[in-house]
């Protein structure tokens, strides 16, 4: 069993052309070759041709049993009924967490204009995950997106699991640390690279992600995302594949954190691990 917590169906070449519907063609030919049983697919800050909003992603996606969508939140330009009008698709699955963008957007994640949004995650039980690192554009604001700036709203808001997506590439000590104090903070391991893992940096990221186990982040709060498609998931399955983790732990990045903390159904799925969902909180 693969859950994917961190895909796409934005057209990141052309901002300006539909794609709603190719993209998730895409996704799904791409799932099945890389026998990713489940996808999250994460909404932007944006909505343009190229990227859709949540409203049709939800649409888009509602017949479909392994893919469920992740709203991206705008910092600058949400409303309150924006955030009500996803409140049904909380209700009902389709929409099962909730993403920011500092960095792309110039905000902290303790901003207190969002704490609607916080207060609208722990209601509904769905964590909230947050750009961190790198941004793929060179407009972004590198402050925004450091990692330390989860540790804010991980203490403000105990009632809310977060993740930090992308390690906080390249600030993987700061983010190990948030993760490692802060029983609601995990993290996902996507978008480390675009495309492929060359073999240097795949052993050098081997070994970021082996130093975070060894100082103590519980194999329990690692999930495994690619980043999809503007990084490779099959390159993302290898890296996966020739960390020297115990079966039980790869187990865990691979599927079962991700089944806990959204909530998947991994029954409906056809896999026989009933005793993951009776741990569901
Ligand atoms: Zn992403």
């Amino acid at each position: 069993m693969i859950i994917d917590c961190h895909t796409h169906i934005n057209n990141y070449h052309n901002e300006e052309v539909e794609s709603l519907q190719k993209c998730l063609e895409a996704l799904q030919l791409e799932m099945r070759r890389n026998r990713v049983d489940v996808s999250l697919i994460l909404t932007s800050y944006k909505v343009t041709a190229g990227r859709p909003s949540t409203h049709d992603a939800v649409r888009a996606t509602r017949n479909l049993n392994n893919v469920f969508v992740v709203a991206g939140i705008s910092y600058l330009h949400h409303t309150m009924d924006d955030l009500n009008s996803i409140r049904p698709y909380l209700e009902d699955g389709s929409v099962r967490g909730l993403k920011l963008y500092p960095g792309y957007e110039p905000f902290y994640p303790a901003d207190p204009k969002l704490d609607p949004v916080y207060a609208l995650a722990a209601e509904m039980k769905v964590p909230v995950m947050i750009h961190t690192g790198d941004t793929f554009t060179p407009k972004g604001k590198l402050k925004y997106a450091h990692p330390l700036n989860v540790d804010d709203v991980a203490v403000d808001h105990p009632d809310v699991n977060f993740v930090i997506c992308h390690l906080g590439s390249p600030w993987f000590r700061d983010c190990m640390e948030v993760v490692y104090k802060n029983s609601n903070v995990y993290t996902d391991i996507s978008g480390l690279v675009l495309g492929n893992f060359t073999d240097r940096f795949e052993s050098y990221m081997h070994k970021q992600l082996q130093e975070m186990l060894t100082y103590g982040v519980e194999p329990d709060k690692v999930l495994f995302g690619s980043d999809w498609p503007i990084s490779s998931m099959n390159s993302y399955l290898e890296f996966m594949e020739e960390l020297r983790i115990p079966p039980k732990e790869r187990q865990k990045i691979m599927y079962e954190n991700a089944a806990r903390l959204f909530r998947i159904p991994v029954q409906q799925q056809g896999f026989n691990i009933g005793s993951l969902l009776t741990k569901l909180t």
